[in-house]
């Protein structure tokens, strides 16, 4: 198994997972909308094809372009606000456009595919930390579509022989440690970027959402992942579909506040952040932390960055040094 097609391969955890596949060796091809994505993030010798989910025709070109051993599928849109307001962006991309994707791989015999999940798929947590058995009751769209699919791929286990990993991601954060790719959101709405920028001063302030909350310090915690570790775990999972389909955290297991992140990149960069207290973010649960014992168990995988710091100066880096 060496060609592999990383739909979405140009955005910010795709282009991460394209980067390690390149270096274990995979022939890499991208397609991508270039929507969210960004060319430049796309690193040689990696393929880049300009395709998008919704216009089957150009799914069929790079289909019959390329003989593709399996599929990594990143290609999403995944602001939770964006998608209560406009529902019908994130049912027709990232529910009709995966149909469409997996009608093409059915045609062309391509039977694997490794799925960007999320963890807003369980919704309100109910306990934490949140193993894959926690009941999925996604609170809003985004959420949903991603659960849609899921349960797309179960049936299409059933009736195809569809060999597929849904990876539920947490918070996914940090840049490549070369410094090469990271993070490029327009507009930016996740914390460590925005924290950097009003460091920076390219912003006035980060905004707090929310210091009532019951936890130790009042802000809401979560589960920050590193991107290449993310990655890593993608081409893990890759090469367990043989053996394994079905659903896995990708968490480290480990809570950080919003507070604790702020002092934590005051520490990195040595500066100050300027801050306000805002009210809560509506959808924001209290603590949202993962248990990742079956990514350990059936992956073999385990998060190198343990620490937020070691996170958030791979971020800075690329901040300071942005290529896109
Ligand atoms: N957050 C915040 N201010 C911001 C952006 C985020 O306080 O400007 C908080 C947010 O309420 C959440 C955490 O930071 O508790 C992570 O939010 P992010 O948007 O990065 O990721 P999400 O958890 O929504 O996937």
């Amino acid at each position: 198994m060496k060609n592999l097609l990383i739909v979405g391969g140009a955005g910010y955890i795709g282009s991460h997972t394209v980067k390690h596949l390149l270096e274990k060796g995979y022939n890499c091809v991208v397609a991508d909308n270039l929507v969210c994505g960004h060319k430049e993030a796309v690193l040689p010798p990696a393929k880049f094809e300009l395709a998008d989910l919704n216009d089957p025709a150009s799914l069929e070109r790079v289909f019959s372009t390329y003989k593709f051993d399996a599929v990594l599928h990143f290609a999403a849109f995944a602001a939770v606000g964006e998608s209560v307001l406009d529902p019908q962006k994130y049912y027709q991309n990232n529910v009709a456009g995966t149909l469409n994707l997996l009608a093409v791989m059915k045609k062309h015999g391509v039977k694997k595919i490794v799925f960007s999940s999320t963890c807003a798929t369980y919704g309100e947590p109910q306990y934490t930390p949140i193993d894959e058995k926690h009941p999925q009751n996604p609170i809003n769209p985004y959420g949903r579509t991603k659960l849609m699919i899921e349960q797309v791929f179960s049936d299409y286990a059933k009736a195809y022989g569809l060999q597929y990993i849904a990876l539920r991601y947490f918070n996914a954060a940090g840049a490549a440690a070369d410094g090469s790719i990271g993070e490029s959101h327009d507009p930016e709405s996740h914390l460590i970027p925005l924290i950097l920028k009003a460091i920076k001063g390219e912003r006035s302030c980060i905004k707090i959402f929310g210091t009532d909350y019951p936890t130790p310090d009042g802000t809401c915690l979560r589960d920050y992942i590193h991107v290449e570790d993310l990655a890593q775990a993608h081409r893990l999972a890759l090469e367990k579909l043989d053996e394994y389909s079905g659903y896995i955290n990708l968490g480290t297991g480990i809570k950080t506040s919003v507070k604790e992140m702020i002092t934590a990149a005051e520490e990195v960069t040595g500066k100050k952040c300027p801050v306000e207290i805002a009210p809560r973010r509506a959808g924001d649960p209290a603590v949202l932390y993962a248990a990742n014992g079956k990514s350990k168990q059936i992956l073999g995988w385990e998060p190198k960055y343990i620490h937020i710091k070691d996170i958030i100066a791979t971020a800075w880096k690329w901040e300071e040094h942005k290529k896109f």
